[in-house]
């Protein structure tokens, strides 16, 4: 061996002992540091979402230009069926029906609860239901889901149950978002606002609170199915609730199961742990931390028409890049920058 590798060899050695002295002495690496890493594309379902997760460059809500992950989501699930919505007759099971959420709680959207409308809301004007025959008054066309599932419902769409279906779609409701890769946390919560709130792992997105209000004015329940899911004609297939269908990934401890991610990119956790127990400490955002998982939120229950309460971390905002190639955009060419009821 020549003096040179020799003399290479000592410094290499000298650099390892006095890197080690540094990282084990005073200087070592902060231990509070947040350990969270942010979105792991292999989460994801296979096939859930379209072709592969890649990364390009984003600029966040704060001006900051970053690295973010662009996924392309499909607008349909792949790990569990969709529907049913709406009962046909007020004398049909749970089995017929989907489930709608007032005030924290799930009902099942089954023949009882339609003929009860009236006396649940306190409200007279609720016939959604032909008195005669106990037939659902349902939108069983396109256009009766499309006059129906709007801001200001068409009048001979007032006391229905609403249901779209995924059939009625014919143009590409796949849609790109940014997520970045290093979570950004922000000096004060960020509103929610339209949109999507994050993804689910099977690629269906978790959508902001429908738009209750608007829905009850006109007495139509925009029912979901029993996955907390319905269908909008701009969007797929979307989730207003989370009750515990699609993909999950355990956590060794006995943490709650990650179910997906929020847009900032921090995880969204099921509500509860592997022993039922929700989470403590949460802050309004529905966030926390812990040594293993760093900040993260735990889902709301499914009856509160919600996911998390606010943004931690600084999002893209959504004026939305272009999807998919030239000429995959609906047939107008335009499509709404925000959600419509039922949202
Ligand atoms: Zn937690
Ligand atoms: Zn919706």
């Amino acid at each position: 061996m020549s003096k040179t590798t020799w003399a290479a060899i000592v410094i290499a050695v000298a650099i390892g002992i006095a890197g080690y002295l540094w990282l084990s002495g005073d200087a070592a690496p902060p231990t509070d540091t947040n350990p969270t890493a942010g979105l792991t594309p292999s989460h994801f379902l296979a096939g859930g979402v379209e072709g592969d997760i890649t990364t390009v460059d984003c600029t966040l809500d704060n001006g900051a230009t970053t690295t973010c992950y662009k996924i392309t989501t499909k607008g349909v699930p792949r790990d569990h069926d969709v529907g049913p919505f709406c009962p046909r007759s007020i004398t049909d099971n749970a089995d017929a029906g989907g489930i709608w959420l007032k005030d924290g709680t799930v009902y099942d959207v089954d023949g009882k609860f339609v003929a009860g409308l009236a006396e649940l809301y306190d409200d007279d004007k609720w016939q959604l239901y032909d008195p005669k025959t106990g037939a659902v008054n349902v939108t069983l066309t396109k256009e009766a889901c499309a006059a129906a599932a709007r801001p200001d419902v068409d009048e001979q769409y007032h006391n229905h149950c609403v249901e779209c279906l995924l059939d009625y779609i014919d143009g590409d409701v796949s849609e790109t978002t940014l997520i970045p890769v290093t979570p950004v946390p922000r000096s004060s919560p960020g509103e929610l606002r339209n949109g999507p709130v994050g993804l689910a792992l099977n690629g269906v997105r978790f959508d902001a609170p429908a738009p209750v209000h608007a829905i009850l004015a006109a007495h139509t329940i925009a029912a979901f199915d029993d996955c907390g899911g319905h269908v909008n004609l701009h969007v797929g297939y979307h989730y207003h609730a989370a009750t515990g269908c699609g993909t999950q990934v355990k956590q060794p401890d006995d943490h709650a199961p990650l179910i997906g991610y929020a847009r900032d990119g921090y995880g969204i956790y099921a509500m509860a742990d592997a022993n039922g127990a929700e989470a403590t400490g949460l802050d309004a955002c529905r966030g926390h931390s812990d040594a293993v998982r760093g900040y993260h939120y735990h889902a709301a229950s499914a009856g509160e028409n919600m996911f998390i309460g606010c943004f931690h971390g600084h999002v893209v905002e959504t004026a939305r890049p272009r999807r998919g190639p030239p000429g995959s955009a609906p047939r107008d060419g335009k499509r709404p920058q925000r959600s419509k009821p039922p949202g």
